[in-house]
Protein backbone atom coordinates (compact mmCIF):
# COMPACT_ATOMS: atom_id res chain seq x y z
CA UNK A 1 0.00 0.00 0.00
CA UNK A 2 2.95 2.51 0.87
CA UNK A 3 4.74 1.35 -2.27
CA UNK A 4 1.50 2.38 -4.07
CA UNK A 5 1.14 5.43 -2.59
CA UNK A 6 4.76 6.47 -3.25
CA UNK A 7 4.37 5.47 -6.79
CA UNK A 8 1.45 7.97 -7.36
CA UNK A 9 3.12 10.88 -5.45
CA UNK A 10 6.57 10.19 -7.29
CA UNK A 11 4.31 10.53 -10.81
CA UNK A 12 2.09 13.72 -9.27
CA UNK A 13 5.71 15.23 -8.95
CA UNK A 14 6.62 14.10 -11.78
CA UNK A 15 3.66 16.00 -13.38
CA UNK A 16 4.73 19.09 -11.59
CA UNK A 17 7.97 19.47 -13.06
CA UNK A 18 10.25 18.21 -10.48
CA UNK A 19 12.94 15.05 -10.88
CA UNK A 20 12.45 11.91 -8.64
CA UNK A 21 16.40 11.34 -7.84
CA UNK A 22 18.04 7.37 -6.92
CA UNK A 23 19.91 8.81 -3.61
CA UNK A 24 18.52 10.69 -0.81
CA UNK A 25 21.93 12.85 -0.88
CA UNK A 26 20.55 14.09 -3.97
CA UNK A 27 17.68 15.24 -3.28
CA UNK A 28 16.48 18.67 -2.34
CA UNK A 29 13.17 17.15 -0.53
CA UNK A 30 13.03 14.36 1.50
CA UNK A 31 9.66 12.71 1.96
CA UNK A 32 9.79 9.40 4.27
CA UNK A 33 6.80 7.46 3.49
CA UNK A 34 6.47 5.28 6.92
CA UNK A 35 4.84 2.45 8.44
CA UNK A 36 3.05 1.63 12.12
CA UNK A 37 2.20 -2.16 11.90
CA UNK A 38 4.46 -2.99 14.54
CA UNK A 39 6.94 -1.04 17.13
CA UNK A 40 10.08 -1.88 15.58
CA UNK A 41 8.64 -0.09 12.20
CA UNK A 42 7.89 2.99 13.81
CA UNK A 43 11.31 3.46 16.34
CA UNK A 44 13.20 2.56 12.09
CA UNK A 45 11.33 5.47 10.55
CA UNK A 46 11.94 8.24 13.26
CA UNK A 47 15.39 6.83 13.39
CA UNK A 48 16.16 7.23 9.74
CA UNK A 49 14.36 10.60 9.78
CA UNK A 50 16.65 11.82 13.03
CA UNK A 51 19.65 10.66 10.69
CA UNK A 52 18.47 12.19 7.45
CA UNK A 53 18.23 15.31 9.03
CA UNK A 54 21.59 14.94 10.76
CA UNK A 55 23.37 14.66 7.72
CA UNK A 56 22.41 17.41 6.16
CA UNK A 57 22.96 19.62 8.95
CA UNK A 58 26.91 18.02 8.62
CA UNK A 59 26.73 19.07 4.93
CA UNK A 60 25.52 22.21 5.98
CA UNK A 61 23.08 21.54 3.17
CA UNK A 62 19.51 23.33 3.20
CA UNK A 63 17.13 20.66 2.29
CA UNK A 64 12.53 19.88 3.02
CA UNK A 65 12.15 17.27 5.50
CA UNK A 66 8.43 15.72 5.21
CA UNK A 67 7.27 12.73 7.32
CA UNK A 68 4.03 10.33 5.75
CA UNK A 69 2.30 7.43 5.78
CA UNK A 70 0.83 5.62 9.20
CA UNK A 71 3.60 6.62 11.91
CA UNK A 72 3.03 10.38 11.13
CA UNK A 73 -0.96 9.55 11.53
CA UNK A 74 -0.47 8.17 15.04
CA UNK A 75 2.38 9.99 16.47
CA UNK A 76 1.61 13.33 14.76
CA UNK A 77 2.02 16.84 16.11
CA UNK A 78 4.77 15.01 18.42
CA UNK A 79 7.29 14.38 16.04
CA UNK A 80 7.82 18.33 15.83
CA UNK A 81 9.00 17.71 19.26
CA UNK A 82 11.27 14.08 18.50
CA UNK A 83 12.44 15.56 15.30
CA UNK A 84 13.77 19.11 15.41
CA UNK A 85 14.37 20.03 12.00
CA UNK A 86 11.41 18.72 10.14
CA UNK A 87 9.37 20.52 8.14
CA UNK A 88 5.97 18.52 7.33
CA UNK A 89 4.26 16.05 9.39
CA UNK A 90 1.25 13.97 7.55
CA UNK A 91 -1.21 11.97 8.01
CA UNK A 92 -2.66 9.16 5.65
CA UNK A 93 -6.10 11.29 3.99
CA UNK A 94 -4.04 14.74 3.61
CA UNK A 95 -1.70 13.55 0.93
CA UNK A 96 -3.81 15.24 -1.57
CA UNK A 97 -1.96 18.71 -0.37
CA UNK A 98 1.49 17.64 -0.16
CA UNK A 99 2.35 19.30 -3.25
CA UNK A 100 1.11 22.33 -2.35
CA UNK A 101 2.54 22.39 1.19
CA UNK A 102 5.61 21.52 -0.02
CA UNK A 103 5.57 24.49 -2.60
CA UNK A 104 5.00 26.77 0.10
CA UNK A 105 7.55 25.51 2.34
CA UNK A 106 10.13 25.99 -0.65
CA UNK A 107 9.41 29.84 -0.11
CA UNK A 108 9.84 29.86 3.55
CA UNK A 109 11.82 26.55 4.99
CA UNK A 110 11.45 28.36 8.60
CA UNK A 111 7.63 26.94 8.75
CA UNK A 112 6.82 23.67 10.03
CA UNK A 113 3.31 22.17 8.72
CA UNK A 114 1.58 19.30 10.56
CA UNK A 115 -1.95 18.13 8.94
CA UNK A 116 -3.25 14.89 10.19
CA UNK A 117 -6.84 15.39 10.06
CA UNK A 118 -9.36 14.00 8.19
CA UNK A 119 -9.21 10.57 9.19
CA UNK A 120 -12.50 9.51 9.75
CA UNK A 121 -13.56 11.13 5.69
CA UNK A 122 -13.25 9.50 2.59
CA UNK A 123 -9.80 10.39 1.23
CA UNK A 124 -9.40 12.73 -1.48
CA UNK A 125 -8.13 10.41 -4.49
CA UNK A 126 -4.68 10.86 -5.86
CA UNK A 127 -4.18 7.81 -7.21
CA UNK A 128 -5.27 8.19 -10.18
CA UNK A 129 -1.43 9.18 -11.34
CA UNK A 130 -0.20 6.18 -13.46
CA UNK A 131 3.26 4.61 -12.92
CA UNK A 132 5.60 7.43 -14.49
CA UNK A 133 8.65 5.43 -15.38
CA UNK A 134 11.50 6.86 -13.37
CA UNK A 135 13.97 5.37 -16.50
CA UNK A 136 12.57 5.39 -19.54
CA UNK A 137 14.57 1.97 -20.47
CA UNK A 138 12.60 0.26 -17.29
CA UNK A 139 10.50 -1.84 -18.54
CA UNK A 140 7.61 -2.97 -15.60
CA UNK A 141 5.32 -5.93 -16.13
CA UNK A 142 3.18 -5.35 -13.33
CA UNK A 143 1.09 -2.49 -11.36
CA UNK A 144 -0.86 -1.98 -8.01
CA UNK A 145 -4.27 -0.32 -8.26
CA UNK A 146 -5.75 1.04 -4.86
CA UNK A 147 -9.12 -0.05 -4.84
CA UNK A 148 -9.94 1.07 -1.27
CA UNK A 149 -8.90 2.59 1.71
CA UNK A 150 -9.46 1.84 5.26
CA UNK A 151 -10.62 -1.08 7.36
CA UNK A 152 -13.52 -1.25 9.80
CA UNK A 153 -12.26 -5.18 10.74
CA UNK A 154 -11.14 -3.58 14.22
CA UNK A 155 -8.95 -6.83 14.60
CA UNK A 156 -7.67 -6.26 18.20
CA UNK A 157 -4.30 -6.35 17.86
CA UNK A 158 -4.54 -3.73 14.75
CA UNK A 159 -3.25 -0.23 14.18
CA UNK A 160 -4.51 0.21 10.61
CA UNK A 161 -8.23 1.17 11.59
CA UNK A 162 -6.78 4.23 13.38
CA UNK A 163 -4.26 5.19 10.95
CA UNK A 164 -6.26 4.44 7.36
CA UNK A 165 -9.64 5.31 8.56
CA UNK A 166 -12.93 3.85 7.50
CA UNK A 167 -13.72 2.02 4.69
CA UNK A 168 -14.27 3.63 1.09
CA UNK A 169 -14.14 2.12 -1.94
CA UNK A 170 -13.52 3.89 -5.38
CA UNK A 171 -16.06 2.85 -8.36
CA UNK A 172 -15.46 0.15 -10.74
CA UNK A 173 -16.11 2.54 -13.10
CA UNK A 174 -12.65 4.78 -12.24
CA UNK A 175 -10.87 1.76 -11.29
CA UNK A 176 -11.45 0.03 -14.78
CA UNK A 177 -10.47 3.39 -16.85
CA UNK A 178 -7.09 3.37 -14.35
CA UNK A 179 -6.64 -0.48 -15.58
CA UNK A 180 -7.42 0.14 -19.02
CA UNK A 181 -4.74 3.11 -19.07
CA UNK A 182 -2.39 0.69 -17.53
CA UNK A 183 -2.86 -1.71 -20.09
CA UNK A 184 -1.83 1.05 -22.82
CA UNK A 185 1.42 1.60 -21.36
CA UNK A 186 2.11 -1.86 -21.53
CA UNK A 187 0.96 -3.68 -18.48
CA UNK A 188 0.12 -7.12 -18.39
CA UNK A 189 -0.40 -7.85 -14.94
CA UNK A 190 -3.08 -5.72 -12.01
CA UNK A 191 -2.36 -6.34 -8.20
CA UNK A 192 -5.58 -4.84 -7.18
CA UNK A 193 -4.79 -3.19 -3.23
CA UNK A 194 -6.87 -2.82 -0.22
CA UNK A 195 -6.45 -3.30 3.58
CA UNK A 196 -9.56 -5.72 2.94
CA UNK A 197 -9.98 -5.94 -0.81
CA UNK A 198 -12.99 -8.66 -0.40
CA UNK A 199 -15.30 -5.56 1.36
CA UNK A 200 -14.69 -3.76 -1.79
CA UNK A 201 -17.78 -1.82 -2.43
CA UNK A 202 -19.63 -3.13 0.82
CA UNK A 203 -21.59 -0.31 1.20
CA UNK A 204 -21.41 1.71 -2.19
CA UNK A 205 -22.14 -1.10 -4.82
CA UNK A 206 -24.70 -3.52 -4.22
CA UNK A 207 -24.56 -7.17 -4.65
CA UNK A 208 -25.79 -7.90 -8.67
CA UNK A 209 -28.60 -10.32 -9.13
CA UNK A 210 -26.70 -13.51 -9.89
CA UNK A 211 -25.12 -13.01 -6.37
CA UNK A 212 -21.78 -11.59 -7.26
CA UNK A 213 -20.21 -9.08 -4.69
CA UNK A 214 -18.85 -6.25 -5.14
CA UNK A 215 -15.51 -7.26 -5.19
CA UNK A 216 -16.60 -10.37 -7.52
CA UNK A 217 -18.03 -7.82 -9.85
CA UNK A 218 -14.60 -5.60 -10.19
CA UNK A 219 -12.96 -8.89 -11.30
CA UNK A 220 -15.07 -9.40 -14.02
CA UNK A 221 -14.99 -5.70 -15.33
CA UNK A 222 -11.02 -6.04 -14.99
CA UNK A 223 -11.17 -9.71 -16.79
CA UNK A 224 -12.44 -7.53 -20.10
CA UNK A 225 -10.04 -5.41 -20.54
CA UNK A 226 -7.57 -5.79 -23.36
CA UNK A 227 -4.30 -6.42 -22.72
CA UNK A 228 -4.34 -7.20 -19.32
CA UNK A 229 -3.12 -10.78 -18.47
CA UNK A 230 -2.92 -11.41 -15.15
CA UNK A 231 -5.02 -10.19 -12.06
CA UNK A 232 -4.01 -10.31 -8.30
CA UNK A 233 -5.15 -9.31 -4.85
CA UNK A 234 -3.98 -8.24 -1.66
CA UNK A 235 -4.89 -8.37 0.88
CA UNK A 236 -8.46 -10.04 1.20
CA UNK A 237 -10.15 -11.58 4.36
CA UNK A 238 -11.06 -15.10 5.02
CA UNK A 239 -14.87 -14.07 5.30
CA UNK A 240 -14.57 -12.65 2.21
CA UNK A 241 -14.37 -16.29 -0.03
CA UNK A 242 -18.03 -16.87 -0.57
CA UNK A 243 -19.02 -19.55 -3.54
CA UNK A 244 -18.85 -16.42 -6.07
CA UNK A 245 -15.33 -15.47 -4.94
CA UNK A 246 -14.27 -19.03 -5.17
CA UNK A 247 -16.11 -19.83 -8.62
CA UNK A 248 -13.94 -16.86 -10.23
CA UNK A 249 -11.17 -18.95 -9.77
CA UNK A 250 -12.30 -21.33 -12.57
CA UNK A 251 -14.32 -18.65 -14.43
CA UNK A 252 -12.06 -16.01 -15.04
CA UNK A 253 -8.82 -17.31 -17.11
CA UNK A 254 -7.41 -14.19 -15.86
CA UNK A 255 -6.86 -14.28 -12.56
CA UNK A 256 -4.13 -15.94 -11.26
CA UNK A 257 -4.58 -19.11 -9.30
CA UNK A 258 -3.04 -17.76 -6.16
CA UNK A 259 -4.30 -16.19 -3.14
CA UNK A 260 -2.86 -14.67 0.15
CA UNK A 261 -5.28 -15.56 2.96
CA UNK A 262 -4.01 -14.25 6.68
CA UNK A 263 -5.23 -16.82 9.33
CA UNK A 264 -3.35 -15.26 12.10
CA UNK A 265 -3.95 -18.20 14.64
CA UNK A 266 -5.02 -21.97 14.64
CA UNK A 267 -6.74 -21.46 17.86
CA UNK A 268 -10.38 -20.68 17.54
CA UNK A 269 -9.96 -18.98 21.02
CA UNK A 270 -7.30 -16.61 19.90
CA UNK A 271 -8.90 -15.91 16.64
CA UNK A 272 -12.26 -14.60 19.18
CA UNK A 273 -10.11 -13.03 21.30
CA UNK A 274 -8.66 -11.41 17.76
CA UNK A 275 -11.36 -10.16 16.55
CA UNK A 276 -11.10 -12.30 13.10
CA UNK A 277 -14.63 -13.20 12.47
CA UNK A 278 -13.92 -16.95 11.77
CA UNK A 279 -13.16 -20.41 13.01
CA UNK A 280 -10.04 -22.58 12.24
CA UNK A 281 -12.23 -25.01 10.48
CA UNK A 282 -13.58 -22.24 8.26
CA UNK A 283 -10.59 -21.23 7.44
CA UNK A 284 -9.65 -24.97 6.48
CA UNK A 285 -13.02 -25.47 3.93
CA UNK A 286 -12.02 -22.48 1.86
CA UNK A 287 -8.91 -23.84 1.15
CA UNK A 288 -10.03 -27.02 0.32
CA UNK A 289 -13.14 -25.29 -1.78
CA UNK A 290 -10.03 -23.36 -3.69
CA UNK A 291 -8.37 -26.56 -4.42
CA UNK A 292 -11.29 -28.01 -5.56
CA UNK A 293 -11.35 -25.58 -8.10
CA UNK A 294 -7.82 -24.98 -8.99
CA UNK A 295 -5.79 -27.60 -7.42
CA UNK A 296 -2.54 -25.64 -8.66
CA UNK A 297 -3.41 -23.10 -6.37
CA UNK A 298 -0.38 -21.66 -4.43
CA UNK A 299 -1.55 -20.68 -0.72
CA UNK A 300 0.22 -18.25 1.55
CA UNK A 301 -0.31 -16.57 4.62
CA UNK A 302 -0.02 -14.57 8.33
CA UNK A 303 0.42 -15.56 11.48
CA UNK A 304 0.83 -14.03 14.64
CA UNK A 305 2.39 -15.91 17.69
CA UNK A 306 2.09 -14.64 21.02
CA UNK A 307 -0.82 -12.67 20.91
CA UNK A 308 -1.80 -11.54 24.61
CA UNK A 309 -3.10 -15.28 26.69
CA UNK A 310 -1.90 -17.38 24.10
CA UNK A 311 -1.42 -20.76 25.72
CA UNK A 312 1.04 -23.64 24.42
CA UNK A 313 -2.42 -25.68 23.71
CA UNK A 314 -3.65 -22.67 21.40
CA UNK A 315 -0.37 -22.42 19.61
CA UNK A 316 -0.72 -26.25 19.26
CA UNK A 317 -3.75 -25.61 17.22
CA UNK A 318 -2.11 -23.15 15.05
CA UNK A 319 0.76 -25.94 14.11
CA UNK A 320 -1.68 -28.25 13.39
CA UNK A 321 -3.41 -25.81 11.24
CA UNK A 322 -0.50 -25.27 9.74
CA UNK A 323 0.23 -28.97 8.89
CA UNK A 324 -3.26 -28.97 7.63
CA UNK A 325 -3.18 -25.70 5.66
CA UNK A 326 0.16 -27.13 3.94
CA UNK A 327 0.75 -23.05 3.07
CA UNK A 328 2.88 -22.46 -0.16
CA UNK A 329 4.74 -19.79 2.46
CA UNK A 330 3.58 -18.19 5.70
CA UNK A 331 4.62 -14.56 6.85
CA UNK A 332 5.19 -15.24 10.75
CA UNK A 333 5.17 -12.44 13.04
CA UNK A 334 5.72 -11.95 16.83
CA UNK A 335 2.70 -9.66 18.34
CA UNK A 336 4.08 -6.29 18.70
CA UNK A 337 1.59 -4.54 21.06
CA UNK A 338 0.93 -1.10 19.24
CA UNK A 339 -0.53 1.74 22.10
CA UNK A 340 -4.20 2.33 21.49
CA UNK A 341 -5.34 -0.87 20.12
CA UNK A 342 -7.53 -3.10 22.86
CA UNK A 343 -4.52 -6.31 22.82
CA UNK A 344 -2.25 -3.91 23.90
CA UNK A 345 -4.02 -3.62 27.65
CA UNK A 346 -5.16 -7.20 27.33
CA UNK A 347 -4.05 -9.02 30.67
CA UNK A 348 -1.34 -12.06 29.94
CA UNK A 349 1.15 -10.82 27.87
CA UNK A 350 3.15 -14.02 26.19
CA UNK A 351 7.12 -13.24 27.48
CA UNK A 352 9.32 -12.39 24.45
CA UNK A 353 10.96 -15.18 25.00
CA UNK A 354 8.69 -17.92 24.18
CA UNK A 355 6.93 -15.86 21.18
CA UNK A 356 10.58 -16.30 20.03
CA UNK A 357 10.48 -20.22 21.03
CA UNK A 358 7.13 -19.95 19.07
CA UNK A 359 8.11 -18.24 16.00
CA UNK A 360 11.41 -20.43 15.71
CA UNK A 361 9.23 -24.02 15.90
CA UNK A 362 6.03 -22.46 13.32
CA UNK A 363 9.14 -21.08 10.95
CA UNK A 364 10.52 -25.03 11.38
CA UNK A 365 7.36 -26.18 10.52
CA UNK A 366 6.40 -23.95 7.89
CA UNK A 367 9.83 -24.26 5.69
CA UNK A 368 9.47 -28.09 6.06
CA UNK A 369 6.08 -28.05 4.33
CA UNK A 370 7.19 -25.08 1.98
CA UNK A 371 9.97 -27.25 0.91
CA UNK A 372 7.97 -30.76 -0.10
CA UNK A 373 5.70 -27.89 -2.36
CA UNK A 374 8.84 -26.29 -4.26
CA UNK A 375 10.09 -29.42 -4.40
CA UNK A 376 7.20 -31.46 -6.16
CA UNK A 377 7.34 -28.10 -8.81
CA UNK A 378 10.52 -29.61 -10.31
CA UNK A 379 9.63 -31.15 -13.78
CA UNK A 380 6.76 -29.33 -14.18
CA UNK A 381 6.37 -26.54 -16.68
CA UNK A 382 4.43 -23.15 -15.36
CA UNK A 383 3.91 -19.76 -17.18
CA UNK A 384 6.00 -17.07 -16.11
CA UNK A 385 5.30 -13.15 -16.32
CA UNK A 386 9.18 -12.09 -16.29
CA UNK A 387 9.67 -9.17 -14.04
CA UNK A 388 13.28 -8.15 -14.49
CA UNK A 389 16.58 -9.28 -13.36
CA UNK A 390 16.83 -11.53 -9.80
CA UNK A 391 17.80 -9.61 -6.58
CA UNK A 392 20.83 -11.19 -5.74
CA UNK A 393 22.05 -12.32 -9.13
CA UNK A 394 21.40 -9.56 -12.07
CA UNK A 395 22.98 -12.14 -14.56
CA UNK A 396 19.43 -14.07 -14.01
CA UNK A 397 16.38 -12.76 -14.64
CA UNK A 398 13.46 -13.12 -12.48
CA UNK A 399 9.58 -13.36 -12.69
CA UNK A 400 6.46 -15.06 -11.15
CA UNK A 401 4.27 -18.27 -12.03
CA UNK A 402 1.17 -18.00 -11.82
CA UNK A 403 0.82 -19.56 -8.31
CA UNK A 404 3.19 -16.78 -7.15
CA UNK A 405 6.31 -18.64 -7.18
CA UNK A 406 9.38 -16.40 -7.82
CA UNK A 407 11.05 -18.23 -10.88
CA UNK A 408 14.94 -17.41 -11.82
CA UNK A 409 16.48 -18.06 -15.28
CA UNK A 410 19.14 -17.28 -17.80
CA UNK A 411 17.29 -14.94 -20.58
CA UNK A 412 17.85 -11.89 -22.46
CA UNK A 413 17.03 -8.19 -21.55
CA UNK A 414 13.90 -8.09 -23.82
CA UNK A 415 12.15 -11.16 -22.47
CA UNK A 416 11.07 -8.54 -19.60
CA UNK A 417 7.62 -7.79 -19.38
CA UNK A 418 6.45 -10.90 -21.55
CA UNK A 419 4.74 -14.00 -20.54
CA UNK A 420 7.22 -17.15 -21.16
CA UNK A 421 6.92 -20.84 -20.10
CA UNK A 422 9.50 -22.31 -18.07
CA UNK A 423 10.65 -26.11 -17.08
CA UNK A 424 11.35 -26.13 -13.69
CA UNK A 425 14.98 -27.86 -12.98
CA UNK A 426 15.47 -27.11 -9.24
CA UNK A 427 14.25 -25.50 -5.99
CA UNK A 428 15.66 -23.19 -3.91
CA UNK A 429 14.05 -22.31 -0.03
CA UNK A 430 11.65 -19.47 -1.84
CA UNK A 431 12.53 -19.92 -5.24
CA UNK A 432 12.44 -22.38 -8.37
CA UNK A 433 15.17 -22.57 -10.84
CA UNK A 434 13.51 -23.27 -14.58
CA UNK A 435 14.93 -23.15 -18.34
CA UNK A 436 12.45 -21.53 -20.41
CA UNK A 437 10.57 -24.32 -22.78
CA UNK A 438 10.40 -23.07 -26.81
CA UNK A 439 7.72 -24.24 -28.75
S1 LIG B 1 -8.60 -6.83 8.69
FE1 LIG B 1 -6.40 -6.43 8.44
S2 LIG B 1 -6.17 -4.21 8.34
FE2 LIG B 1 -8.24 -4.61 9.14
S3 LIG B 1 -8.01 -4.52 11.36
FE3 LIG B 1 -7.77 -6.68 10.77
S4 LIG B 1 -5.55 -6.98 10.45
FE4 LIG B 1 -5.95 -4.75 10.50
Amino acid sequence: MNKRDSEALAACFAERGYSIQEKEQDADIILLNTCSVRDGAEHKAVGKMQMLIAQARLHKEKKIFGIMGCAAQVLGESLVHDLPGIHLVIGTHRYHRIPEYLEALLKDSSKVIVDCSGITEKPVSFQNHLLQRVSPNTIQASAFVNIMHGCNQYCTYCIVPYTRGHEFSRSIEEIVHECEALAKEGIKEIILLGQIVTNFGKREIHVSEDGKTPFVQLLDAIHEIEGIERIRFTAPHPKGYGDDLIESYQRLPKLCQSAHIPVQSGSNRILKEMHRGYTGEHFLEILSKLRNVQPSMGIATDIIVGFPGETDEDFQKTLELVRKARFDNAFLFKYSPREGTPAAKMPNQVPMRIKEERHAELMRVVNELSAEIFQQMIGKTVEVLVEGPSRRNPNRLQGRSRCNKIVLFEGDKDWIGTIRRFRITRSGQYSLYGEEVKN
